[in-house]
C-alpha cells in the first residue's frame, strides 16, 4: 500500500491498521476523516482512548472491565447471584449482555487452555472461579465458551474441578444458527445439533 509521504498521517494510518478488523484501506479512510474533523472531535477521541486505559481496571471478583473494585454487573443488586456465566473474554460479556436474556453474574477466564499456544490452566482465572463457587451462593455454572477443541479441553478441566461441589454445570447448546441451511453447514455443526436436540413440548 502506497504511503502518502506525510509522516504524521502515515503514522496514524499505521496505528489504526493495527486495530482488529481494520484493513489498510479502512485505516486510510478513518485517518482522513480524523484529519478533516474539528479539533474538538480529535481531542475527545484521543482523550477517550487514554481514559479507557487509565480509568479502568479488571473487576476483582469476575475480571470484567471495571471503573471501581467491582464491575457494574457485580455491584448491581438486581443481578441473580446464584448463577455464574463463564466466558473467555470481556467482549463475550458484552455479547451476552446485549441479548438481555441473562441476569446472573460472570467470570472472565481470559482465554482457554491451549498447550500449543503456551496457555496453561494457571494462566487463566480458573482458580478464582473455583473459589467463587466455594464461597458464593452459586447454584449453576454456565460454561459459555466459543466452540473449539481448546474450549472442550477447558470445559473438561473445569468440570473435573467442580465435580464434587453442589453446583449444576451447564454449557451453551450447539446447533444450527438462525437463518442457516443444513446443506451449507459443516458436518461437525450438524452432528452437535443432532446430539444436543431438544424435545418439543406438546403442551400449548
Ligand atoms: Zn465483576
Amino acid at each position: 500500500m502506497r504511503e502518502l509521504g506525510i509522516s504524521v498521517l502515515d503514522e496514524l494510518i499505521g496505528q489504526l491498521a493495527r486495530l482488529p478488523g481494520i484493513g489498510q484501506k479502512t485505516a486510510q479512510r478513518l485517518a482522513i476523516f480524523i484529519l478533516k474533523s474539528s479539533d474538538g472531535y480529535a481531542q475527545e477521541l484521543a482523550q477517550a482512548i487514554l481514559n479507557v486505559k487509565q480509568k479502568t481496571r479488571l473487576c476483582k471478583r469476575c475480571f470484567n472491565v471495571a471503573e471501581d473494585e467491582l464491575c457494574a454487573i457485580c455491584s448491581d443488586p438486581r443481578r441473580d447471584t446464584h448463577k455464574i456465566c463463564v466466558v473467555e473474554d470481556i467482549v463475550d460479556v458484552l455479547a451476552i449482555e446485549e441479548t438481555h436474556t441473562y441476569r446472573g453474574l460472570y467470570h472472565v477466564l481470559g482465554g482457554v487452555i491451549s498447550p500449543l499456544a503456551g496457555v496453561n490452566p494457571e494462566d487463566l482465572n480458573i482458580r478464582s472461579l473455583i473459589e467463587r463457587v466455594k464461597n458464593e451462593p452459586i447454584e449453576e455454572v454456565i460454561l459459555a465458551l466459543n466452540p473449539s477443541t481448546e474450549a472442550e479441553t477447558t470445559i473438561i478441566y473445569i468440570t473435573k474441578l467442580l465435580k464434587d461441589m453442589e453446583v449444576q454445570i451447564s454449557r451453551l447448546a450447539s446447533g444450527v444458527p438462525m437463518g442457516a441451511h443444513l446443506e451449507y453447514l459443516d458436518g461437525a455443526t450438524i452432528g452437535m445439533a443432532i446430539q444436543s436436540r431438544q424435545k418439543i413440548s406438546k403442551d400449548t
